[in-house]
C-alpha cells in the first residue's frame, strides 16, 4: 500500500524534504500558511492545500518542520483556551485519524516533544522528534542527517519515509531524546562558529591566508562543521547564503541555554558563547544568515 505524505511547513528546509519525498514516488501534500511556499512546492511535484482539514482527510504521515516549539504544540494540540468553534482549536488531536504518525523536524524541545505524544497518544496518534542537519541543500537532496527520538515499533513503521529524505538516521532514545541531541549539536556548531572565526581571523593577522590555513584545519585535528561546510561555503566568500536564518540560530543556542539551566548544570564555554549570539542582535536581525555572526570577530575580514 502506497504512503500518503503530507507536510507541514514548507520553508527552506520542509519545502525540500516534500520536494524529495515527491522525487520518490510518494503522493505528497503540502500545507504552509505561506501561499508563495505553496506555490514554490507545487511546482516541485507536491500538491498544495489551503487548510489542515483538507491535509488530514488523506495522508499517513505527517512531517512538521516548522520554525519554533510553540508552533508545533499550538499545531498539534491547538491553541490552549481555543473555543472549538475558532480556527486556532484546529489541530492534529482536533482532526487526526488514529494510526497516523507525526514525525517533526522542527529543531524544538524535548518537553514539547513528549508533551505532544502523550496527547496525540490518546488518539491512537504516534509522534516522532526527528530533528535534522544538512541545511536547505540536504533537505533539497535527502541527505540531511537525523537524531531521532522514538519507539522502536512507531519507528520502524516510519522508516520508509525516513530513509527517502534523509542519508543518517541516529536512533538515539525514546521520544524527546532527538530534540536533546538536537540541541547539543547546534550548542557545538555555535561554539565551532565563533572559535573558528577567531582562529581565521588570528592566523590572517599572523600571515596565514584563510583558504590555506583551512586546507591545513580540516587535515589537522582542528576540523569541524565550521571548518569544513560554514567557511568554505558561506564565509569565506562573503556569500552569507546559507538558508539558515540568524533569528533560528539564536534560537537553537537559547534552547541549549535552557536546557542547561533546567539542568541545574554550568557550562562556562556555552554561556559564553550564547552571551555573544544574544549580544549580535544589536548590529544583526534575525532575518540576516547565521554566519554572518562571524563580522563581529573582525569586521575588516568578514564584513
Ligand atoms: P523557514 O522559516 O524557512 O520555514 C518555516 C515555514 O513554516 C514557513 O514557510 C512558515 O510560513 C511555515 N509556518 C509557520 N507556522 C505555520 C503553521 N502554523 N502552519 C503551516 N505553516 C507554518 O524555516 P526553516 O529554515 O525551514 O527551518 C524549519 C525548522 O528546521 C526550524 O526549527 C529550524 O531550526 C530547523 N532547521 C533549519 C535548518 C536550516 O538550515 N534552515 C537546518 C536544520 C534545522
Amino acid at each position: 500500500m502506497t504512503t500518503t505524505v503530507g507536510v507541514i511547513g514548507l520553508g527552506n528546509m520542509g519545502g525540500g524534504m516534500a520536494a524529495t519525498l515527491a522525487r520518490h514516488a510518494f503522493p505528497v501534500f503540502g500545507f504552509d500558511l505561506s501561499e508563495a511556499a505553496r506555490e514554490k512546492a507545487a511546482a516541485a511535484g507536491v500538491t498544495p492545500v489551503s487548510s489542515l482539514a483538507e491535509l488530514l482527510e488523506t495522508i499517513d504521515i505527517v512531517i512538521l518542520s516548522l520554525p519554533k516549539a510553540e508552533h508545533v504544540e499550538q499545531l498539534c494540540l491547538g491553541r490552549e483556551g481555543a473555543q472549538e468553534n475558532e480556527q486556532d482549536a484546529i489541530s492534529l488531536l482536533a482532526l487526526g485519524k488514529p494510526g497516523l504518525i507525526v514525525i517533526d523536524t522542527t529543531t524544538s524541545t524535548p518537553e514539547t516533544s513528549r508533551k505532544v505524544a502523550a496527547a496525540l497518544a490518546t488518539r491512537g496518534i504516534d509522534f516522532i522528534d526527528a530533528p535534522v542537519s544538512g541545511g536547505p541543500k540536504g533537505a533539497a537532496t535527502g541527505s540531511m542527517s537525523m537524531v531521532i527520538g522514538a519507539e522502536d515499533d512507531v519507528l520502524a513503521r516510519a522508516m520508509p519515509v525516513l530513509e527517502a529524505m534523509s542519508g543518517t538516521r541516529v536512533h538515539v532514545g525514546s521520544c524527546g531524546a532527538g530534540n536533546v541531541a538536537k540541541i547539543a549539536n547546534n550548542m557545538l556548531a555555535a561554539c565551532h562558529l565563533i572559535s573558528t572565526a577567531e582562529a581565521v581571523s588570528m592566523a590572517a593577522r599572523a600571515g596565514v591566508s584563510p583558504e590555506k590555513l583551512l586546507e591545513g584545519l580540516n587535515a589537522g585535528s582542528g576540523r569541524s562543521g565550521a571548518t569544513q561546510v560554514m567557511f568554505p561555503s558561506w564565509v569565506i566568500n562573503k556569500a552569507y547564503d546559507s538558508g539558515f536564518s540568524m533569528g533560528l540560530m539564536r534560537k537553537d543556542v537559547g534552547l541549549a541555554s535552557d536546557l542547561t539551566a533546567r539542568l541545574g548544570m554550568e557550562l562556562p564555554l556555552s554561556a559564553t558563547v550564547a552571551q555573544l549570539w544574544d549580544d549580535s542582535s544589536a548590529t544583526l536581525d534575525d532575518s540576516e544568515d547565521f554566519c554572518a555572526i562571524v563580522q563581529r570577530t573582525d569586521p575588516t575580514l568578514y564584513g
